[in-house]
């Protein structure tokens, strides 16, 4: 803060600027996936002390302990998964609720599950505010998808598992896209993209990456 009207307007502009220069030279380049990240607001998604470090390219602390993932994971994510304005998106790991808000500026329709109820009601809470009507957050084990709501044009998780989970292969439509980190919860893990064909899967990996586990069942809270 400065005090001054202009010099806030400034300063917005810069901490912009340098969130975009940050996501670019991490390696997003995909311009829609760029344009949503620049119209969603990372503050409305962070609280308290940890407002003011919104636009740094770092996870951050949220409810329940857990966390909002690095705005350039985030990016590179969502530009691995290739989302069409007609595909409809399950996410596994709701959190802050902002990948869900960037997924919902690109798809038709997001669907987003986590085993914290608080989480997924205080995104729900965000949601409303944003007017975002094409998403819908449910609490539940993501590890077995919503099979009420598959197939699936694309799914996201956003925590670790040792293997791609066998419900989410199966609720991947053929042709679909499937973007998750693999690997141990206190190792660094690798980042994969999934792609159905019409025999089978296959396999990329994209970088590595460090997430909170996956963890079965559904929270206390
Ligand atoms: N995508 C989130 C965002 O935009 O803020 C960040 C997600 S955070 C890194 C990982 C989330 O996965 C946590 O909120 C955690 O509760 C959730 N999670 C872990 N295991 C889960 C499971 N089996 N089912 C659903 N959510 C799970």
């Amino acid at each position: 803060m400065t005090g001054s009207g202009a010099s806030d307007d400034d300063d917005a502009a810069l901490r912009k600027m340098r969130f975009l220069f940050n996501l670019r030279s991490r390696g997003v380049t995909d311009a829609r996936v760029l344009t949503e990240m620049e119209r969603v607001d990372r503050a409305l998604f962070v609280r308290g002390l940890f407002l003011e470090r919104a636009y740094e390219d770092t996870p951050l602390p949220i409810s329940c302990g857990q966390t909002i993932s690095q705005p350039s994971v985030v990016g590179i994510m969502t530009q691995a998964l290739n989302v069409g304005p007609r595909d409809t998106v399950l996410e596994v790991g709701t959190g802050s609720g902002y990948q869900a808000t960037i997924l919902s500026g690109l798809a038709r329709r997001v669907y987003t599950v986590d085993r914290h109820r608080r989480l997924v009601q205080e995104a729900e809470t965000l949601f409303r505010h944003l007017a975002l009507t094409n998403i819908t957050a449910l609490t539940g084990d993501g590890s077995y998808g919503l099979p009420e709501q598959a197939p699936f044009d694309r799914i996201l998780v956003t925590a670790a598992a040792e293997d791609p989970p066998g419900p989410l292969l199966a609720q991947l439509k053929k042709g679909g896209i499937m973007v998750l980190p693999v690997g141990q919860s206190d190792a660094v893990q690798s980042l994969i993209k999934v792609t159905r064909t019409e025999t089978g899967y296959d396999y990329d990996e994209l970088r590595p990456v460090r997430f909170v586990p996956l963890v079965g069942g559904v929270a206390a809270d």
